[in-house]
């Protein structure tokens, strides 16, 4: 990998913040992007901007076949078995409403949603939606100190009660990677659904839907180098057949009349209203720029900046590491003692360096640790050990002015 000419497709990357050349260490909340994805979305608009589905019209054409050639790229990519179990959403967080609305129509009281102790909080607010509805119970996965799912415990809270299994690939709080396959076999065992939040896997690793055998699998477009407000819902044909539509309008129907409407085929059902077209397209422009990097590259590179940055970090006196699993990806999130990770956070932005400080979404992981959140350091494939040593250095200085 040329870390250099990667770089050189970030513009932002070039950027200096503050008066220093910027480090952008956030990449777990979003990615920056690359200008062949900027490109793309100012083309579309430049080109061929029209509705789709719709037109007779070359242009409503041309953005038509643009919109579903990304949808097939996306099927590839996850090697989803068909086309139409890949859904066009606004991103994870509506990937996992879409379903848990859905599920509504199966349970009943005394049924149980199962949730990880590691969850986001779009994977775990939707489902206390779900249940406060239905009468259903909200059980959780427990974690360990060292931030992984306590693997005894979940078999141990399997029952034919759980009609579904809802747990992240990786953690965003602690860059663990969940047992996801292993997880999804033993709910299956059980007769329960599985949905997966590839939300922080997506961008180091491709998944294979099929090999996983997950029923749902959502993710977000701009933490893959695409555009915000995109992301993907793959589910498997017979569970999005059975799934009730999420919203009402254009585009999702087969007839309307005052007596009865009848609903689109897959994946269209799920897909009212005009959809974000450019980013939909873009989201497959990102995709081809990942996988022409190489996902394998990627991996084996974020993880030479995670040992690199973890035994750096480490040199610092009362830095503790938060998530100290052998399964993680390029996410450090930490402390120093006696020192709040906000005032941290500020200090270090004014030299240039953006990390994440608070909770990440993730409050019952911070309650576990009894901690009000952390300072998180996440890598990307464009981010060099230099970087890190600008890190540790900003973070030194930081330490000194605070104690
Ligand atoms: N789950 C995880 C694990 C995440 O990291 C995030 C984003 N931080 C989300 C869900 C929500 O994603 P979005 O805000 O893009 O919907």
């Amino acid at each position: 990998m040329n870390i250099q000419k990667i770089r050189a497709d970030f513009p932002i990357l070039s950027q200096k913040v503050n008066g220093k050349p910027l480090v952008y260490f956030d990449n777990a909340a979003t990615s920056q992007k690359p200008i062949q994805v900027i490109e793309a979305e100012a083309n579309y608009y430049k080109e061929i901007n029209a509705n789709i589905h719709r037109g007779v019209h070359t242009l409503s054409q041309l953005a038509t076949d643009a919109y579903e050639a990304s949808r097939l790229k996306i099927q590839q990519h996850i090697n989803a078995k068909f086309s139409h179990e890949v859904l066009f959403t606004s991103g994870t967080t509506h990937g996992i409403n879409l379903v848990a609305n859905g599920f509504a129509s199966f349970l009943k009281p005394g049924d149980e949603v199962m949730v990880s102790a590691l969850e986001h909080h779009s994977n775990i607010v939707p489902w206390q939606m779900l249940c406060e509805k239905t009468g259903a119970k909200l059980v959780v996965i427990p974690m360990n100190e060292n931030g992984e799912l306590i693997q005894s415990e979940y078999e141990r809270l399997l029952s034919d009660k759980t009609k579904i299994v809802t747990v992240n690939h990786i953690s965003n709080a602690l860059g663990t990677i969940n047992p996801i396959k292993w997880m999804i076999e033993k709910a299956h065992e059980v007769g329960a659904a599985v949905l997966i939040d590839g939300a922080q896997a997506t961008p180091h690793l491709k998944p294979n839907v099929q090999d996983l055998d997950c029923d749902f699998y959502v993710f977000s477009g701009h933490k893959i180098c695409g555009p915000t407000g995109t992301g993907i819902l793959y589910g498997k044909e017979a569970w999005l057949n059975k799934l009730p539509p999420y919203q009402g309008g254009g585009e999702m129907i087969a007839t309307v009349s005052f007596e009865k409407t009848t609903y689109a085929e897959l994946p269209h059902k799920f897909e009212a209203g005009t959809p974000n077209i450019a980013g939909g397209i873009v989201l497959g422009t990102a995709i081809d720029y990942l996988n022409e990097i190489g996902f394998d590259n990627i991996a084996t590179y974020e993880h030479e900046l995670l040992e690199y940055g973890t035994s750096r970090l480490l040199e610092i006196e009362g830095l503790k590491i938060y998530g100290t699993s052998n399964q993680k990806t390029s996410v450090i999130s930490f402390n120093i003692d006696g020192i709040h990770p906000y005032d941290i956070g500020t200090i270090i932005d004014k030299l240039g360096i953006a990390v994440r400080t608070g909770h990440h979404c993730a409050q019952p992981i911070m309650d576990f640790y009894k901690i009000p959140g952390t300072l998180r350091a996440s890598f990307a494939f464009y981010n060099t050990k230099e970087e890190i040593d600008a890190l540790v250095e900003a973070v030194k200085r930081a330490k000194l002015m605070l104690s």
